[in-house]
């Protein structure tokens, strides 16, 4: 069956898309630790990040680097923190958070955003690609 992140590529179910090219998507994590949480994931879909044949690896972090750029401009932040968990999700997602501290890349805490919140961070981030 395909992942839920096969049908956000698809269009299947809907997101907050900041940027893709043929191989690679990014899209805001629709539970988000923070202000312009994104996920970027390659469109093949394999399980876990070193099940990933190394061009693919490679490709994807040339590509979350190019997004991780986007966000440090378009969000006030010391670093754009990188994690890959893939608990939830059995598709291969590098987060990229804005942090100020250490903590803030525990998942633990979490931020609401509206509707409008979501499109207005997406639409800042993709200002800057
Ligand atoms: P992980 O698999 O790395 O533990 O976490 C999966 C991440 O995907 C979580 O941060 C969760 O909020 C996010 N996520 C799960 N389902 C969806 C979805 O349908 N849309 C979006 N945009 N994010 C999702």
């Amino acid at each position: 069956m395909a992942s839920i992140f096969t049908k956000i590529i698809s269009g299947e179910i809907p997101s907050f898309k900041i940027y893709e090219d043929d191989n690679y998507l990014a899209f805001l994590d629709i539970n988000p630790n923070a202000l312009g949480h994104t996920l970027c994931i390659p469109k093949k879909e394999i399980n876990e990040i070193f099940d990933l044949d190394d061009e693919t690896l490679s490709g994807l972090m040339i590509f979350s680097k190019k997004v991780a750029h986007a966000i440090k401009k378009a969000v006030v932040c010391k670093r754009v923190g990188v994690s890959i968990i893939g608990l939830e999700v059995p598709h291969v997602h590098v987060h990229l958070i804005p942090i100020n501290k250490m903590n803030d890349m525990s998942f633990e805490s979490k931020i609401n955003l509206t509707q409008d919140e979501f499109i207005e961070i997406m639409k800042k981030i993709k200002s800057y690609i």
